[in-house]
């Protein structure tokens, strides 16, 4: 029996990407039934809502959504409607893996995954403006938020992600050297975690010196783990060593519902054109696949999207050809065979 989704298709790009994701699931033949909703600018447009009730409704009824980027406007308007849902449905392990595919990415083999706090830090959004005399806005203020809760579950959820899938080693990147209670709490928490796995090799590293490895040595890395801004930021570098932000997929889990996503936005410079690379979106429906237990159906599209790839059939613009998103896709359809 198919497995009822709700699909959002977003702002931007989104649209494009998630119209060429869902012509592959079709070829595929992946047993999933749609149940579309608006959701960003698009829905704040249509229905005066940018998280419509209907949206959330769909959500708490299906348990799965597939996601384009929404358009969150920057400094003022309304609160990111992503870290809303991210909320809303405790969506906390953000799984952003970063693979190599094609030959033209800066490094050739990474393999890594990047296991984000999804619920807490300085993404809570407690924050307000300080007025001094008579300027209202002469300071502001964020409270960054970490929970032993928090902290031990993204732990614990890394490295049963580490045992599940084979992996080594565990990093835990923290900025404990400054931020003695908040990067402490996790600092302590990730090693009393660790003690339970020994199987599986620990290792703590300070964020800005975890950046720069990444960039000199990405191999040294397997699994990382991390608070929510700190995971936001150095997964956008971890795509970029793997051809950008068209190859960046990711899910957020959380105990009863899950929620596939690109890690890219809305990317407003190149909505329309029909040049957008879906293979982001493509790559988080596989990691869709993998959770309802249509794994071979993932499989097989990784496989044809690493086919078209390597073969140089086709290449969008990000990876330096001339090709559209419509044509790449045809030509992942055709690979399925
Ligand atoms: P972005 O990820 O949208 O774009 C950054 C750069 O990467 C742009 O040059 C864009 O053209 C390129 N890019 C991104 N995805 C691409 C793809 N699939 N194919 C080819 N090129 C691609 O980041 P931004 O411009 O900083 O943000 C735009 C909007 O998206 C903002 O409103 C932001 O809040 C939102 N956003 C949403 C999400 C989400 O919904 N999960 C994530 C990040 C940003």
């Amino acid at each position: 029996m198919a497995t009822e989704i709700t699909v959002i298709p977003g702002d931007g790009i989104g649209p494009e990407v998630t119209s060429a994701t869902l012509q592959v699931l079709e070829a595929a033949g992946a047993e999933l039934e749609y149940d579309r909703q608006l959701g960003g600018v698009s829905a704040l447009e249509a229905v005066g809502s940018p998280l419509p009730d209907a949206t959330l409704d769909s959500v708490r009824r299906t348990r799965i959504a597939l996601k384009g980027p929404l358009t969150t406007p920057s400094g003022s308007g309304f609160r990111s409607v992503n870290v809303a849902l991210r909320k809303e449905f405790d969506l906390y392990a953000n799984v952003r893996p970063a693979r190599t595919l094609f030959d033209g990415g800066r490094y050739e083999d990474i393999d890594l995954v990047l296991i984000r706090e999804n619920t807490e830090g300085l993404y809570v959004g407690v924050e307000h403006f300080i007025g001094v005399g008579d300027d209202p806005r002469a300071a502001a203020e964020s409270v960054m938020i970490v929970t032993r809760h928090g902290t031990e579950r993204i732990v614990r959820y890394a490295f049963e992600f580490a045992k599940a899938h084979g992996r080594k080693k565990v990093t835990v990147a923290h900025k404990a050297n400054i931020l003695k209670y908040t990067q402490g709490l996790i600092l302590e928490v990730a090693r009393e975690v660790a003690a339970d796995y020994p199987d599986i090799e620990f290792e703590d590293r300070i964020i800005d010196a975890t950046a720069m490895w990444m960039v000199l040595d990405p191999y040294r890395f397997d699994v990382l783990v991390m608070e929510n801004m700190f995971g936001d930021i150095l997964s956008d570098l971890m795509a970029g060593l793997v051809g950008g932000l068209g190859f960046a997929p990711a899910a957020n889990i959380g105990l009863e519902a899950a929620m596939f996503e690109a890690v890219h936005g809305s990317a407003p410079d190149i909505a329309g054109q029909g040049v957008a690379n879906p293979t982001s979106l493509l790559l988080s429906a596989c990691m869709l696949l993998d959770h309802v237990d249509q794994r071979e159906t993932g499989d097989r599209i990784r496989a044809a999207i690493r086919s078209v790839l390597q073969g140089g059939v086709v290449a969008t613009r990000d990876m330096g050809g001339t090709d559209g998103t419509a044509a790449y896709t045809e030509a992942v359809i055709r690979a399925l065979g």
